[in-house]
């Protein structure tokens, strides 16, 4: 895939697939049919595309590549919960993108990268470690979801429910073509999923999140907080020296407003820093009147982190303490840990993957030292 002079099919928005199918002179059901076999059969030929006729699959074939993405990895934790994908693209030697799919019972969440790697640099995170190194196209990341539609299907499980774009990279930071994939993920003759089942995770780019806002899609809005002031947020994500805490819960308060969606921060708790009565009574005053909800995640246990990981029970008091005073609070597990499938542990790097997987070591910390 896409070492190609031609261009995959699933690169294609909506609009431009419209047209071409338009352009070979072929009625308006044509399309339809064609997202079908490409997004609901999956099929990796247009040969195998059986009631189409055949100078239209010639044509098709002759223009498009519909090959799949290669993957070069799968591992399974250990509890059944996750199974991370390492996909390549010859160019970018041997670095990988990934994706997770989560099993929570009757939901099947695919967890979406959108750029190789990230330049936003968040301290606890494996992928911003990387770098920014390029945006993922339109066709890698729905050939994400491809592959992990294909992965059900092949255990006679039913397909992806929902969709979170928390994988690597800043989804709203590779806007046009994130933004074209979600028309093709709602669209049913697509994925067919619905807004409300689908979320996009950022690290605070307020005016990326004011533009998402603009286009009231419905779909679910997950800022990473992890801290109550400036100070401690500038030293784990310096995206917050460019949007501080209050312009960004500023532009969630739009968000939530315009699109009508309750927005979910998430909230990594770390033993002794971001967790005491200063945090709780900064975290009600933040949120006070925005329709939200506030998921509190334990820091891994696991590696350095080992000493700052909250206790069941601290963790469990400080959410009876928000929840008192009137936030909606939830109590999240870290799933697929010992595959570094976690939240910020997709560092792309298949045999340092691989290998710290087996060691069930977890790079998952926030340090503000
Ligand atoms: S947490 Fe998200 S925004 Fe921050 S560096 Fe990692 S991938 Fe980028």
């Amino acid at each position: 895939m896409h070492c190609l002079n031609y261009r995959h099919i699933t690169d294609l928005s909506l609009t431009e697939l419209r047209e071409a199918v338009g352009s070979m002179g072929e009625p308006d059901y044509r399309l339809h049919q064609l997202k079908r076999w490409v997004y609901q059969k999956r099929v990796g030929s247009f040969e195998a595309m059986s009631n189409v006729p055949k100078r239209f699959r010639a044509v098709l074939a002759e223009r498009f590549d519909i090959a799949k993405l290669k993957i070069a990895s799968r591992l399974s934790s250990s509890d059944g919960d996750a199974v991370k994908f390492a996909f390549t693209v010859e160019q970018d030697n041997g670095t990988a993108f990934e994706s997770v799919l989560l099993y929570d019972g009757k939901r099947r969440t695919a967890c979406l990268s959108s750029q190789l790697g990230c330049g936003l640099g968040c301290s606890f995170c494996e992928t911003g470690r990387m770098g920014f190194l390029r945006n993922l196209s339109r066709a890698e990341i729905l050939g994400q979801l491809i592959a992990l539609n294909d992965y059900l299907a092949d255990h006679e499980d039913k397909l992806v429910t929902n969709v979170v774009f928390m994988g690597m990279g800043e989804a709203l930071g590779n806007y046009s073509r994130f933004r074209s994939s979600l028309d093709i993920i709602m669209d049913e003759d697509c994925f067919n999923l619905g807004g409300r089942r689908i979320t996009v995770s950022t690290a605070g780019v307020v005016p990326s999140i004011d533009r998402f806002a603009e286009e009231r899609l419905n779909v679910g809005l997950a800022v990473s907080l992890n801290a109550y002031n400036d100070r401690m947020r500038e030293r784990i994500m310096p995206i917050n020296r460019q949007y501080p805490i209050a312009e960004l819960i500023a532009a969630a308060r739009r968000y939530a407003a315009k699109t009508g969606t309750t927005v979910t921060f998430e909230y990594v708790v770390v033993r002794g820093e971001n967790d005491g009565e200063e945090a709780v009574g900064s975290l009600i005053r933040l949120l006070k009147g925005l329709p939200c909800k506030l998921n509190l995640i334990p820091m891994n246990p696991a590696g350095e982190g080992a000493s700052k990981a909250p206790s069941d029970e601290a963790l469990r008091a400080m959410a009876d303490k928000l929840f008192e005073r009137g936030l909606t609070v939830t109590v999240r597990k870290s799933r697929g840990r010992d595959i570094w499938g976690a939240c910020g542990q997709l560092a792309g790097k298949l045999g340092e993957n691989l290998s710290k997987s087996k060691s069930g070591a977890c790079p998952k910390t926030i340090s503000w030292k």
